[in-house]
């Protein structure tokens, strides 16, 4: 893998679980990170203990914070050369009980933040004629799930931003891609576990393994570091013809 080494990179939403675990293989390979989340005091946690990492915190569905964010890594670290849309949240009720607030604020974390994003670090990309954008999606790209409307919706219209930068891209050597992993042990399906436990009365093993798995050939959860290395991966030089795929790190999930 030619080495990524000095390149600057944002990761949104890396305090934590796959975002934290992308910051650190590319801290890893030398890349200078800034990790951006809300989470201020997991945020400056996880930073301190990567090697030439800086966190700013940012919340994604502020336009403001978002525009800020690439401001302030451009003037501390130089033109972005990586942007990873990874931040994240998720709701799950029916759609005649979804709030309409909670559909927005999805709606803007998961799919008007990456394209406020890439429409920042695009124009510093094209004139250095180099540029890796990973949106974290999901199996919810091409799959859907009942009662989570919001968050499938966004997923899908991640799916359509990837490929259509990777179209308008292409041509100034800045590649675009879709992760799509099905689910992965993070504090997020950690939640989702526990509440599912008690919706159905079970033990929280058996929500994985009877809810969780049953759609994957392979019958686990992921590792954040699996998603992790993909997208490392993704960001080489190796990887340099490969733009607008959905690359599904799903266990079989969609092979059906
Ligand atoms: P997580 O909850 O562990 O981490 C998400 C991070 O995003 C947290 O640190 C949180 O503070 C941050 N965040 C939330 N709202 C934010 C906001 N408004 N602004 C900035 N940061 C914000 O979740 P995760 O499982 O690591 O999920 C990361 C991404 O991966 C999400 O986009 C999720 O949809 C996607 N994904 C997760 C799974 C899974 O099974 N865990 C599967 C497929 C896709």
């Amino acid at each position: 893998m030619t080495s990524l080494s000095g390149k600057v990179a944002i990761v949104t939403g890396a305090a934590s679980g796959i975002g934290l675990a992308i910051a650190q293989d590319l801290a890893a390979q030398g890349v200078k990170v800034t990790l951006s989340d809300v989470d201020v005091e997991r945020g400056k946690a996880a930073t301190s203990e990567l090697a030439g990492a800086r966190f700013q915190a940012a919340d994604m569905s502020s336009a403001q914070d978002v525009q800020a964010l690439v401001e302030s890594t451009r003037q501390a670290e130089g033109p972005v050369d990586i942007l990873v849309n990874n931040a994240g949240i998720q709701h799950v009720a029916p759609i005649v009980e979804f709030p309409e607030e909670k559909w927005r604020q999805i709606i803007e974390i998961m799919l008007t933040a990456p394209f406020l994003l890439t429409q920042a670090v695009l124009p510093d990309m094209y004139e250095r004629r180099w540029g890796r954008i990973i949106n974290i999606a999901s199996v919810h790209s091409v799959r859907a799930s009942a009662f989570k409307s919001a968050y499938v919706t966004a997923k899908h219209g991640l799916l359509g931003l990837t490929r259509v930068t990777a179209l308008e891209a292409a041509e100034y050597g800045v590649t675009c891609n879709a992760i799509c992993p099905s689910y992965v042990r993070t504090p997020l399906v950690e939640k989702q576990i526990a509440s599912q436990a008690k919706v159905h009365g079970i033990p929280e093993s058996e929500v994985v393994e009877k809810i969780m798995v049953t759609e994957g050939a392979i019958k686990r959860l992921l590792e954040p570091a699996e998603v992790a290395q993909l997208a490392t991966f993704l960001c080489s030089d190796a990887a340099s013809a490969i733009t607008g795929s959905a690359q599904m790190i799903d266990c079989g999930w969609t092979a059906h």
